[in-house]
């Protein structure tokens, strides 16, 4: 990759329907702004529930019995979608460099975010001709087979720490099993899902397969969730947002939903694991991404024997964690999405302390411009206190102690969370013992965040509905159809 582009050229910023770049009916239009600077970008076009209904109007269209997009091959759908990861990879710098200029995220992150674009793109491109049913071995004089036919108009809404991987982790299953997709970016991070836009028309997809609605989530994420002739909403945010969005769905259609939501994840590291490897796991399980990820180790369990050692290493590691300027490679830690996410993280680390947990590092804002924040740590962490229980999604790492395995286990699912997990130990029988016990959809042993385009992603309990990626990301965009023919 050449490198960052500081200023990227906005080029997109109105909604894209029909394969157009269109103003929103009311003309009404919000400002996405840099957390570096606090500044305003530009201005991008608001949709609304207008904009919603125009969007699904031409998805319906798209979707017509006996339209291109209905009697083109499964293959073609594939060559469409594999052409659609060229375009991305052509244009993964640009696209990099705008999305850390929208979101903050450091430069390299958002090109392993294109990186993880791409990648999913053609995982999926290599799904659309091989999804098929199968030949059924009922009682009776009856031939019987199923087909797996799309679910039709898919809503497809996205939150702002992952922008255009987590709304294209939604676009491919979808598009490569034949469905029709609107699809709303978060407000903070619109620019990169309006560019993808531009690539959906270069590659060749008929008008109207995939629109893409910038907006607010109470006006066009709430008139998706409450649209009678949209089939399925698959949600990647917060566990609030979820509940509204499962509300709607039953005060409307009883579309069907995929929820990718919030997590606590505990993260247990035994006394016979390499301390060091550990230690630095653990630093960029919480971390990565300015600690802004629905996975994140935001509960590191360390075995009592360990446990000074650990925390001592772990406060050198974050002290040692360079704050500043994304797009410089030498820095690890860009600043907070915004003021509201900023503000929220400064009120639980203060809880903290007043809790009793003891500060070891951080705690305050860095600089002063921008939405950063100071690597922290605290250690004598409690379960009942606010920053062990709640989602902080900041660089605030928690270091709790433990003595023995089957405690942790029953403290590590004590939440309502059940995103992730991870175990730290050289003892296989121990990790597989964790592993199986703990209520989690991923559990990483000896690494975390590890996973691919195959290995399918998804919460327990409140964590979610559904899963995504892999084989199993396909199933929520399809109807299975059972056809019986009397012989
Ligand atoms: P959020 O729930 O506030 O917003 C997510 C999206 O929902 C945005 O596009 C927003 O506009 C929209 N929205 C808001 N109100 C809505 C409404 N009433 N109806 C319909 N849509 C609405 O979440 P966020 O703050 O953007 O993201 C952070 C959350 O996302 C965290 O809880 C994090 O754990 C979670 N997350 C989960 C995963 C996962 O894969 N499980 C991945 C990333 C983030």
């Amino acid at each position: 990759m050449p490198g960052p582009i500081r200023n990227p050229a906005i080029q997109y910023t109105k909604l894209f329907i029909n394969n157009e770049f269109v103003d929103s009916v009311s003309g009404k239009t919000f400002s996405t702004s840099n957390p570096v600077t606090e500044e305003k970008i530009c201005d991008v076009a608001e949709g609304d529930k207008a904009d919603v209904n125009k969007a699904v109007e031409a998805a319906k269209t798209a979707f017509k019995l006996g339209s291109p997009w209905r009697t083109m091959d499964a293959s073609q759908r594939g060559r469409l979608l594999y052409k659609l990861a060229d375009l991305v990879e052509r244009d993964s710098n640009y696209l990099a460099s705008l999305e850390t200029l929208d979101s903050g995220k450091l430069f390299v992150d958002s090109a392993d975010d294109m990186d993880i674009v791409v990648k999913c793109l053609r995982y999926y491109a290599g799904w659309a001709d091989k999804i098929s049913g199968k030949t059924i071995a009922a009682d009776g004089p009856y031939f019987v087979y199923t087909r797996h036919e799309p679910v039709g108009v898919v809503g497809a809404i996205t939150p702002w720490n992952f922008p255009l991987a987590l709304l294209v982790l939604k676009v491919a299953p979808a598009v490569a099993c034949g469905n029709v997709v609107i699809a709303k970016p978060a407000e903070q991070t619109p620019l990169t899902a309006l560019y993808f836009g531009s690539l959906i028309t270069e590659a060749g997809f008929p008008a109207g397969v995939v629109n893409i609605i910038s907006g607010f989530g109470p006006t066009a994420g709430a008139a998706i969730s409450q649209h009678m002739e949209i089939n399925k909403v698959s949600f990647t945010g917060s566990t609030e947002v979820a509940r509204l969005i499962q509300a709607a769905a039953a005060a409307s259609n009883l579309k069907r939903l995929t929820l990718e939501l919030g997590g606590k994840s505990p993260n247990i590291v035994l006394a016979d694991s390499d301390l060091d490897y550990a230690v630095e796991y653990s630093h960029s399980a919480l971390f990565f991404n300015q600690g802004q990820c629905c996975s994140a180790g935001s509960r590191t369990f360390v075995q009592d024997t360990i446990y000074d050692e650990f925390v001592k290493k772990s406060v050198e590691r974050a002290q040692k964690r360079t704050v500043g300027d994304p797009f410089d490679d030498s820095v690890e830690q860009g600043p907070q999405i915004d003021q509201e996410q900023f503000d929220k993280i400064l009120e639980l680390i203060e809880s903290g302390k007043k809790e009793g947990a003891k500060l070891e590092c951080g705690g305050a804002r860095h600089g002063s411009k921008g939405f950063f924040i100071q690597p922290t740590v605290f250690s004598g962490v409690k379960d009942g206190m606010r920053i062990a229980k709640e989602e902080i999604f900041g660089p605030v790492q928690q270091i709790i102690k433990f003595s023995d395995i089957d405690e942790v286990i029953e403290r590590a699912n004590n939440t309502a969370y059940g995103l992730a997990a991870a175990v730290f130990t050289k003892d296989i029988d121990k990790a597989t013992t964790i592993s199986h016990s703990l209520q989690a959809g991923t559990v990483w042993v000896n690494c975390y965040e590890a996973g691919a385009p195959q290995s399918p992603f998804g919460g327990f309990k409140m964590s979610g509905q559904g899963r995504e990626w892999g084989e199993y990301g396909l199933l929520p965009y399809l109807e299975v159809k059972t056809v019986v023919t009397k012989i």
